[in-house]
C-alpha cells in the first residue's frame, strides 16, 4: 500500500515538475480535462525568447485545455499581433473541441530605482499610441543593450556575439537568452544555463546597467491604454518582505493594479507572502506559467483557478 502511494506522489511530482497547483486527472495533454478551468496570463512566444510560434503556442494552450490566454512576450506584442483576429481553426487532434481566448498581452521590462522589474500588461488596447511609443522606446534600449553585451562578450573572448543572436532571434525582441543560446551554440560554453550563471545573470559582464523606463512610466503607459499592469514574479527579485512590500507601495502608487501570485518559476510555498500582500492591498491576483519551451525546469501551460476565490482574479474583469 505504501509503495503504491509513494508511486503515485513520485509520478504526480514527474508530472507537474515546478509543483503548479495539480491539475486533477491531468497525466498527459491529450487525456487532461477540458472542464478544469486552466488560465495561462505569463507565456512566451518565438516573437521574443520563447520557442513556440505564436500560432503553435496557442494551438497547443487549447489543446491542453487553457481556456484564456495572454502571449505576454518581452516588450514587444508582435506575437499578440500576428494572432488578432485569428480562429482556432487548425485541426484539433483527438477531436477534441477546445476553444482558447486570447487576451492581449506584453511583459515590460521598467525600472524601479537601480533594479530591473517585470510588469505585466493585460487586456490593453494595442493600437494606443502611447503604448506603441513605449515600446519603440524599449525596442531602441533592447537592440542598444544587445551592441553593448556583445561588446562585453568580445572583451571577455566570444567575439561575433551581435551577429550570433540577431542570427538566433531571427527579427524577434532581442535578449540575453538569445546571447545565451548563441554561446553553447558557438562552443563557448557547455549551457545556457552556465552562461546565464558565468556572463549574462545579475552582476556578471554581460548584464548591462539598462536604463528601462520607469516603474511609473510602465504603469501608465498600460493604465493610458485600457490595460491592466501585473506586477510579474515577486520572488524572482529577490528581496526581502519589506522591500518587496516597498515595491508593491510604489506600484500601487503608480497605478498598478494585480500582482502575480502564481507564477511557474516560483514555488508554491511561498504564495501565502504574496496573498498578504495582494490582502493588505486590496489587489487583484494574476497567474501564468512563465512557459518558454517545454523542458525538465520549466512549466507547463496553464494554471488551475479553481481555488482562488470569486472577485479577486484579473480575468474577471478582462
Ligand atoms: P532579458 O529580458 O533579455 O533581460 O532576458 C531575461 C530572460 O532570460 C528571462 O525572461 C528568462 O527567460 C531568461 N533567463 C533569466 N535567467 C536565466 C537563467 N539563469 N537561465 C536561463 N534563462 C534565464
Ligand atoms: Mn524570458
Ligand atoms: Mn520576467
Ligand atoms: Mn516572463
Amino acid at each position: 500500500m505504501f509503495c503504491i502511494v509513494a508511486l503515485a506522489i513520485l509520478l504526480c511530482m514527474v508530472d507537474n515538475p515546478r509543483n503548479l497547483p495539480s491539475r486533477s486527472g491531468a497525466s498527459s495533454a491529450s487525456a487532461r480535462s477540458v472542464e478544469i478551468a486552466l488560465i495561462d496570463f505569463h507565456t512566451h512566444s518565438s516573437a521574443s525568447d520563447g520557442v513556440l510560434s505564436p500560432h503553435a503556442l496557442l494551438n497547443r494552450a487549447a489543446r491542453e485545455g487553457v481556456r484564456r490566454l495572454a502571449i505576454t512576450d518581452h516588450d514587444t506584442i508582435n506575437g499578440y499581433l500576428s494572432l488578432r483576429g485569428t480562429a482556432l481553426s487548425d485541426s484539433m487532434p483527438d477531436g477534441v473541441l477546445a476553444e482558447c481566448q486570447l487576451v492581449s498581452g506584453a511583459e515590460f521590462s521598467c525600472q524601479w530605482g537601480r533594479l530591473g522589474i517585470h510588469i505585466v500588461a493585460l487586456g490593453f488596447d494595442p493600437d494606443t499610441p502611447n503604448l506603441r511609443k513605449h515600446l519603440a522606446r524599449l525596442d531602441t534600449a533592447r537592440s542598444e543593450r544587445a551592441v553593448q553585451i556583445a561588446q562585453r562578450l568580445e572583451r571577455a573572448g566570444m567575439p561575433g556575439g551581435l551577429a550570433g543572436a540577431r542570427g538566433l532571434a531571427d527579427g524577434a525582441q532581442i535578449g540575453r537568452p538569445h546571447f545565451a543560446r548563441w554561446m553553447v551554440e558557438a562552443g563557448h560554453i557547455a549551457s545556457e544555463e552556465l552562461a546565464f550563471k558565468r556572463f549574462l545573470g545579475r552582476g556578471k559582464a554581460g548584464d548591462i546597467a539598462v536604463l528601462w523606463p520607469s516603474l511609473g512610466e510602465t504603469v501608465t503607459a498600460i493604465c493610458d491604454s485600457g490595460g491592466i499592469a501585473v506586477l510579474a514574479h515577486p520572488l524572482e527579485y529577490k528581496m526581502t518582505a519589506t522591500r518587496l512590500r516597498a515595491l508593491t507601495d510604489a506600484f500601487c502608487e503608480a497605478g498598478g493594479k494585480a500582482i502575480e501570485v502564481i507564477n511557474g518559476r516560483s514555488r508554491p510555498d511561498d504564495q501565502a507572502l504574496l496573498w498578504r500582500i495582494a490582502d493588505q492591498r486590496h489587489l487583484h491576483v494574476s497567474v501564468g506559467s512563465d512557459f518558454h519551451r517545454d523542458s525538465t525546469y520549466g512549466a507547463r501551460l496553464g494554471v488551475e483557478v479553481t481555488g482562488i476565490p470569486n472577485g479577486r482574479g484579473v480575468w474577471e474583469s478582462l
